[in-house]
């Protein structure tokens, strides 16, 4: 079937749909004639999203953290809207800078950077960066002199689909011992950071770590070093199958913390949106190659696609995060389906512990339409696995 009768049936079947397809992604897929998977991202909703969180967030500046979608459309629209970016190498400060952002408006913000990279960085201008030890502090030190550093606090990712838990961060109690040499070294001890996890749905995740932080900034006042800011991270959820709270439940539980545990001495803030800035501006069109079952008697069916674990859908990782998927069938009685991808790694399969519910009616060469995938799929894409292309995408 070709992609025009596709979008024929997709826009009967609107009733049945998780989500509304924007009519620029799907004008762009009714005249789109080349093979393989494709992620179209609609850049309206990118800038629809950019000015939610500025309004549900005013007092606070937006560092799109870069490797949720580092397309460098995205990354000229985001700059000319004003947005700050959140880098976690070399590589992505080039993007950014490729993209017209000033240096002063980067961050650097993984805490696991090699010496090198920080020198490069603050021969660029960049003069911000986490950490979360003091071996890191120490590289800071040496390679960025005078710069401003903030110190990533570990949070639990408790309610948190993605969670990003043990990796980065330390915990509370050591932070005051962190900053405190920071300063000894020449640094700006500038504040503190946390993560609550991505795709967090629980909007009041962030009081605990703001808790914690109010008690950094106290006992680093009584050290006699003033803290100035509190970067609140990412989290902010895409819809997926399931619902999420507004931006706006963020913006106001966010602020409510604030001024419970700041008071009337508020910090200043940052947000560093990935999932939530790009995610649902973007959808998968992707062909079924196969349906097949193992034997007579099975119930469940196999879909293979001509995208997998290993050409973007990395976060469907123990079955984590869940893709609405649109099919030219929908309405259509639905039955059991193990979700699977092309290549030959016997791992690559998207849903099996949970089927998925997907049309009896669908057929090989079927479209299907993977939504709420403009984030973390292209940069989750491999080259050449089994000679397959990575994820294209385009940015309309
Ligand atoms: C990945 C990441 C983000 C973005 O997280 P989302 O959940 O996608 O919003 C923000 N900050 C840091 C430091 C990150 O590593």
């Amino acid at each position: 079937m070709n992609s025009l009768n596709m979008n024929t049936h997709i826009k009967n079947t609107d009733k049945f749909a998780h989500t509304q397809i924007s009519a620029r992604i799907e004008d762009y897929l009714r005249s789109r004639r080349e093979d393989g998977p494709i992620l179209v991202v609609d850049s309206n909703i990118v800038r629809s999203n950019y000015m939610t969180f500025a309004k549900a967030l005013p007092d606070t500046r937006i560092f799109y953290a870069v490797k949720a979608n580092p397309a460098p459309e995205i990354l000229e629209l985001l700059t000319q809207l004003g947005s700050c970016f959140d880098c976690a190498s070399i590589g992505e400060i080039e993007m950014v800078l490729a993209a017209g952002a000033a240096a002063d408006r980067i961050s650097f913000g993984n805490t696991i950077k090699k010496e090198r990279d920080i020198a490069k960085a603050h021969e660029k201008g960049i003069s911000l960066f986490a950490v979360d030890c003091e071996a890191e502090v120490e590289k800071i030190a040496r390679a960025a002199p005078g710069a401003r550093v903030f110190c990533r606090i570990l949070c639990d990712g408790t309610d948190a689909e993605w969670p990003l838990s043990r990796k980065f961060g330390c915990v509370p109690e050591i932070a005051p011992r962190i900053l405190e040499l920071a300063h000894r070294l020449g640094l700006k001890a500038h504040g503190i950071s946390f993560h609550v996890g991505s795709q967090q749905r629980n909007p009041e995740m962030w009081d605990s770590a703001l808790a914690s932080s109010a008690s950094i900034f106290r006992e680093m006042a009584e050290r006699g070093i003033t803290l100035s800011m509190v970067n609140l991270g990412g989290g902010f959820p895409t819809k997926y199958l399931k619902e999420i709270p507004g931006v706006e439940s963020y913006g106001s539980a966010i602020f409510r913390s604030l001024r419970k545990h700041f008071g009337n001495s508020i910090p200043e803030t940052i947000i560093e949106p990935g999932r939530g800035m790009v995610g649902n501006a973007g959808v998968i069109e992707s062909e079924v190659v196969l349906v097949s079952k193992k034997a007579d008697q099975d119930n469940v069916r196999w879909v293979y696609l001509d995208i997998g674990k290993f050409h973007g859908l990395a976060e469907t990782m123990d079955e984590a995060i869940r893709y609405p998927i649109r099919t030219p069938h929908d309405g259509s009685a639905l039955g059991p389906c193990v979700l699977a991808g092309p290549t030959c790694d016997s791992v690559d399969v998207m849903y099996e512990k949970v089927p998925y519910e997907l049309p009896f009616s669908l057929e090989i060469g079927d479209r299907v339409l993977i939504e709420g995938t403009g984030a973390y799929t292209t940069t989750y894409s491999s080259r050449d696995f089994n000679g397959m292309a990575g994820l294209t995408q385009v940015v309309i």
